[in-house]
This record gives structure tokens, sequence and C-alpha cells, in this order.
């Protein structure tokens, strides 16, 4: 609804970006899983979604950053521990999520919905999974992993990112600590 046809547009999300170093000590842990079916997602796209916008009319952007620098003000710093490796199977994904519920997390991510909903994004998800994704086009049974995950993001920032041809750029960022 709101990508107008022949408006310059951008496809845009909402994440918890993932710090290099975690990056590549993620990607380190996933090959110690072996051979997978699939296609493993390169590390520096690593991320935690908050919200998917999808294409977005450019002329849209002052009101988004309006919105998220509302709801993105600094407060308990998000640490969400990523400790389950699932095979999400309709998605064909292998992706980390938290064991535990991440209350934290869940807040941020209704207020940001809220205020996009707000804007008239109304396809917000009925049900939000907070996961990472590590394969995409994965079918198979969870991997046995010799060494159990257990990663903390230490999220300082919400990065609003646009997606292009398979890469992600940072269009603005809001620090979640004072
Ligand atoms: P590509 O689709 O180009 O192969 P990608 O999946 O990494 O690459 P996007 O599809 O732009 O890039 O997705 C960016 C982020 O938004 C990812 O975290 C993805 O899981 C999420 N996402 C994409 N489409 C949806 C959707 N329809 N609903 C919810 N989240 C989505
Ligand atoms: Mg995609």
């Amino acid at each position: 609804m709101h990508k107008q046809p022949d408006l310059p547009s951008k496809r845009l999300f909402f994440a918890l970006p993932c710090e290099p170093a975690q990056r590549r000590a993620i990607a380190q842990w996933r090959n110690t899983l072996g051979h997978l079916e699939g296609r493993p997602i390169a590390g520096e796209n690593f991320h935690l979604t908050l919200m998917f916008l999808g294409e977005v009319a450019v002329s849209e952007l002052p009101g988004i950053y309006a919105a998220a620098a509302r709801v993105c003000v600094p407060g308990e710093p998000l640490r969400i521990r990523l400790d389950q490796l699932q095979a999400w199977h309709r998605a064909g994904m292998l992706v980390l999520v938290p064991g535990a519920p991440a209350p934290a997390l869940l807040q941020r991510v209704y207020a940001l919905h809220q205020a996009m909903l707000a804007l008239g994004f109304a396809d917000v998800p009925r049900e939000y999974r907070a996961h990472l994704s590590l394969v995409r086009d994965f079918h198979a049974p969870v991997p046995e992993a010799d060494i159990a995950p257990d990663f903390t993001l230490d999220a300082r920032r919400v990065v609003l990112f646009e997606s292009h041809k398979g890469r992600y750029r940072a269009l603005a960022q809001w620090p979640l600590e004072p």
C-alpha cells in the first residue's frame, strides 16, 4: 500500500545488527556443524529482524525516521541470548533463536510495530519470532551440534536497513543505550 508505481522506493527492514567479532564467532560455530544443505548466509548479513517494512516510497522515509526516533530511545540495553538451533521448515531456514523469552526485546518490537502501524503499515506480523538466520533453503533436520550454541547479542542500536540485491545498507540508526 505504501509503494506507488513509478515512485522511487527502497526495500526496508528494522533490525539489530550483529557486530563483526560476533559475526565471525557465529560463522565459525556454524562451520563446526559440518556440511549443511542449503545456502549459508554471509556472516556480514547476520542480524536480528525487528520489523520488515518491504518496498517503501522514499518520500516516506522522513516520517519513518521520526516515528522510529520516538520509540527507539535509550533505555534498558538489549542482551539477547541466542542458544537454540532450530530448523524452520516452512521458511526453509536454519536459525538461532532465544531459548528463553526475551521480554525486553518484545517490548521494543511491539513499540516499533505500533509506531509503524500508526504510519499506515498494516501488514504487521501476527506473531513475532526473534531469530538470526544462518542458512536458507534448509530442509533437513536440525543438525547435531558438538558445541552447543550460546551467543549473546549485545544490541546497542536499532538500524533501519535497505536491502538491495542480497546486500544490506544501514540508512539510519538509533542508540539503545544512554
Ligand atoms: P533475498 O530475499 O534478496 O535473497 P534477504 O532475504 O536477505 O535476501 P530480504 O528479503 O530483503 O533480504 O529480507 C531482509 C530481512 O527481512 C530478512 O531478515 C528477512 O528474513 C526479512 N523479511 C523478508 N521478507 C519478509 C516478510 N515477508 N516478512 C517478514 N520478514 C521478512
Ligand atoms: Mg528474502
